[in-house]
């Protein structure tokens, strides 16, 4: 049975957009001032904002996540290994191979579905020279023993905190952990300025090394001390960023509502397990949800009868990353070696999640997965 023939498609996400008159007067400031890029009024306005609002000492903001990411490792040199985790999107291998580096894959905890510490510190030789962890749906990984394993190996610690925008952990932000954070504002996450990112970091020395590297290395107009790439966010984003910081508290806000919705509603469905939730402060960026073998159908035919229902949830985070052409082949990317993140790309379904989805959508969404429609 179909839903009514006038009910629009719902998405496994919708982007916040504040009201476009509230943007114009920020365009207009653009245009008198004829600055649209290179770390102009806006970029540094949105870089304060956002360590206020997060409460971390130092962000340099990007174009995007996947730059971000490429510079991080340039910060720190990064060079031979990296041990990290095939159930993330792409782009966290990706920028180890944008610089020469070798991804070490380990498996994943079946609770938390993040890095398995007691896999990392089997996965050391010496050619490791980082962990590239993942706060995956937004949940904080075990930030104590990993920084525990990284200082016994005296290895970096690099987060793909993409999914992390505004979690905390019992010690604050879950961004101040490990070396650097890297985060992105891309039009599907929590927080988004079209496209967009930034890294994290501790240090007034480290920021100025990212501030050059993403300005082609350039110091001065005659000094360049590294061959930087163009990873600058312009006047326009950085604009549109501020406007959206201040949407932030209410879209969280929503988005925990949904949440709470589905948790509850989902309870008695057998065969259909949600992530347990943590007592961290959340981002309910995600809703992860694990069709298990006692479900009457497949994860597949979960997804298809959604689909028909026109109910378009994601199957993230599969394939893994490590089952694509230009990781398959590698030791590491052995099915043998990744039984829990195998299991878990087979099992996952990410239901719809956006602080506009309402209460009656949630309940169709429940319905249909629950053999109600
Ligand atoms: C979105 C995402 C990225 C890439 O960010 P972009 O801003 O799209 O380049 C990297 N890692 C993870 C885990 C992501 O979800």
């Amino acid at each position: 049975m179909k839903r009514s023939p006038d009910a629009q498609p719902i998405y496994v996400t919708q982007p916040s957009l504040p009201p476009l008159e509230e943007f114009i007067p920020y365009l207009q400031q653009i245009w008198d001032s004829k600055r649209l890029t290179n770390g102009g009024p806006f970029h540094q306005q949105l870089e304060q904002a956002l360590c206020d609002y997060l409460g971390v000492q130092h962000i340099a903001l990007f174009a995007n996540g996947t730059l971000a990411l490429v510079t991080a490792l340039q910060t720190l040199r990064i060079t031979g290994e990296v041990i990290t985790t095939p159930y993330s999107f792409v782009a966290t291998a990706h920028s180890l191979l944008w610089n020469g580096i070798r991804p070490v894959f380990v498996d994943i905890d079946p609770l938390t579905l993040n890095m398995d510490p007691e896999r990392i510190e089997a996965a050391i030789t010496p050619q490791t020279t980082a962990i590239m962890p993942v706060h995956c749906y937004g949940h904080p990984c075990d930030v104590e023993r990993i920084e525990k394993i990284a200082d016994n190996y005296g290895l970096k610690v690099i987060y793909d905190a993409a999914h992390a925008f505004g979690v905390h952990c019992r010690d604050g932000s879950v961004l101040d952990h490990g070396d650097l954070s890297v985060l992105s504002f891309h039009a599907t996450k929590v927080f988004n300025t079209f496209e967009g990112g930034a890294i994290v970091c501790h240090d007034a020395k480290t920021k100025q090394r990212i501030d050059h590297l993403k300005n082609f290395g350039f110091v001065d107009e005659v000094t360049v001390v590294a061959p930087g790439i163009n990873g600058k966010m312009s006047e326009i984003m950085a604009a549109f960023g501020l406007l959206q910081l201040k949407g932030i508290d209410a879209v969280l806000q929503k988005r925990q509502a949904v949440d709470a919705r589905y948790r509850e509603a989902l309870a008695g469905v057998v065969g259909i397990d949600c992530l347990p939730a943590g007592d961290e402060q959340s981002n309910y960026a995600y809703f992860p949800v694990l069709v298990r073998p006692d479900y009457p159908l497949s994860r597949d035919d979960l997804y298809q009868k959604l689909q028909d229902h026109d109910i378009h949830a994601r199957r993230y985070f599969y394939p893994l990353i490590s089952d694509f052409p230009m990781y398959r082949g590698m030791p590491s990317a052995a099915p043998a070696n990744l039984p829990v993140a195998r299991a878990a790309a087979e099992q996952v379904i990410c239901l719809p999640i956006y602080p506009d989805l309402s209460a009656d959508q949630v309940d169709v969404i429940v319905a249909v997965i629950a053999g109600q429609r």
